[in-house]
């Protein structure tokens, strides 16, 4: 999508900080880090939101990406949370579908 500015990290037309790429997905550091280790998965492919898709496949692999990256940031026995933020209330500010990974520090609960 043209305005979409994930869309343009996904293209390259944006900078970022990419710790991942394959054929479908891109992930990179997020410029407003909430934790030590904040990592961003995006599909390549343009979906608003995650009450947009039924690809089951799609959302199986960005969960297993945030693993494998987890695993590569060394936060994996220490603990991370994912989280996928969708619509207004729940604080969803680009309207490109994207998993956040964070770990690094504890984390509280309930979050806020
Ligand atoms: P959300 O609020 O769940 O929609 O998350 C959007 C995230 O994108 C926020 O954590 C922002 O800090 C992050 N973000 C926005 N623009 C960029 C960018 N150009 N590069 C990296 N992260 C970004």
């Amino acid at each position: 999508m043209e305005d979409c500015i994930f869309c343009k990290i996904a293209k390259g037309e944006i900078n970022s900080d990419k710790v991942y790429e394959d054929e479908k997905f891109v992930a990179f550091r997020d410029i407003n880090p909430q934790a030590p280790v904040h990592i961003l998965i995006i599909p390549k492919v343009h979906i608003p939101k995650l009450c947009d898709t039924e690809d089951a496949n799609l959302l199986g692999e960005m969960i297993l990406i945030a693993n494998k990256i987890a695993e590569k940031e060394n936060i994996k026995d220490r603990g991370y949370r994912i989280v996928i933020n969708t619509n207004r209330e729940a604080g969803q500010s680009v309207d490109h579908l994207h998993l956040h990974l964070l770990g690094g520090r504890i984390m509280k609960w309930p979050p806020g």
